[in-house]
């Protein structure tokens, strides 16, 4: 099964964005090797404070330091889903109400601007297993070295791995138009609080909701670009998706409790017997869930008046302004997301492209 192919339907190893067994980020892969172009500066450590915006256009950006780095043709807004909802209502654009109890000058009212913010939650079930089959036999420090040895020299082994290796995409809702739930497989239990001691180490299989109809928000919670912004994910606040992630943990333990894996399997510690009710399964996953990290959606593409950037990434009521990232899709798409935004990256350079020669 191809993950990334016309159906996801079913369980496959997973494609990474990895080379020479190292994960390979999109500065790695895009920027590292064109280092040294006459036209390209890169500047690292450096935070922008706010984007200049001259009559209604930006015209550059302010640093932290106060100095000033002008655009010759366009600002393009790349901070991610919280860095540029956060950046944009530093820079004074944003919900006019919010930013005027802030003491920030409105500079453009875009209530929109934060909005709209969504994040897959990951729901864990965690099993020990009857022997040493997992990565957590790497939990013991001469384990961890002979793993680190074996990496240096043969770039092979549990260091090389992404723990998550494998996992599958299924149906919460069995009537939906593709896979509804996206699982992990960990190779390990020790990043879960709550987890007895397991001699043998343990395995995770997560299980996340892929169309959340929850929306949260990015505010500010001060004027002071240093200080951290408000964000709430506002997750499971829809019945829908409650009972949706929890139709996906009971399918979790479902797929651990098969006679294939009886051999490896000792016993499910998380959820575990006590969980029984609708009611513990919800208290369970307010408890032991986390974020899978695919924030999106607080800067939304969209045809209409209202969206924050029209479908070409530009800003809407604001000339020579483009926001480039997770925070433009609509709505966050059913799967992990580092991938789509490298899309997203892709695509804007087409069309700023095509937008330069008129
Ligand atoms: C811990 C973690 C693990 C993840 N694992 C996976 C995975 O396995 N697979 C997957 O598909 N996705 C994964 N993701 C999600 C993926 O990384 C994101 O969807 C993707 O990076 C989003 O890209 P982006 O360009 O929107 O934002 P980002 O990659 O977040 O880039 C925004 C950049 O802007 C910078 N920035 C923000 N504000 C400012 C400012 N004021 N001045 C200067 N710079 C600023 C930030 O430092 C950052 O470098 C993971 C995310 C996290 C956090």
């Amino acid at each position: 099964m191809d993950v990334t192919g016309a159906a996801q339907d079913g369980v496959a190893f997973y494609q990474l964005t990895q080379r020479n067994a190292r994960r390979s980020s999109a500065a790695m892969a895009y920027v590292a090797p064109k280092e040294g172009r006459p036209n390209l500066t890169v500047q690292t450590g450096a935070q922008v404070r706010r984007i200049v915006v001259e009559g209604a256009r930006a015209t550059g950006v302010e640093m932290m330091d106060g100095t000033r780095i002008t655009a010759t043709q366009e600002v393009l807004l790349c901070s991610g889903a919280i860095g540029s909802p956060r950046l944009l209502q530093l820079s004074g654009i944003g919900p006019a109400d919010s930013l005027r109890d802030l003491g920030i000058a409105v500079v453009f009212d875009q209530p929109q601007v934060g909005e709209n913010l969504q994040d897959h939650l990951d729901l864990y079930c965690i099993s020990e297993l009857s022997g040493p089959y997992s990565y957590d036999r790497y939990a013991k420090p001469y384990m961890a070295a002979l793993a680190g040895l074996q990496y240096l020299l043969t770039r092979k082994g549990p260091v090389a791995s992404s723990l998550f290796e494998t996992g599958g995409f299924w149906y919460a809702d069995p009537d939906a138009r593709s896979p509804d739930l996206q699982f992990h497989l960990g190779l390990g239990t020790g990043i879960e609080k709550g987890v007895a001691a397991m001699p043998q180490g343990g395995v995770t299989l997560n299980s996340c909701y892929l169309r959340p109809r929850s929306r949260g928000s990015v505010r500010l919670q001060s004027d002071d670009p240093a200080k951290a912004p408000l964000i709430d994910p506002n997750y499971l606040q829809d019945a829908r998706d409650r009972e949706m992630s929890i139709r996906g943990l009971k399918l979790t333990q479902e797929i651990m409790a098969q006679a294939p894996l009886a051999r490896f399997v000792k016993a499910e510690r998380l959820p575990g017997p006590e969980v029984k009710t609708d009611q513990d399964y919800y208290d369970f996953i307010c408890e032991h869930s986390k974020t899978s990290h695919h924030c999106a959606g607080t800067c939304r593409m969209g045809a209409d008046s209202k969206a924050v950037v029209d479908p070409r990434l530009r800003f809407n009521g604001i000339d020579g302004l483009r926001v480039v990232d997770a925070s433009i899709m609509p709505t966050v798409i059913s799967s992990n997301t580092n991938a789509a935004a490298i899309m997203i990256g892709e695509k804007a350079a087409d069309m700023i492209r095509e937008d330069a020669r008129g």
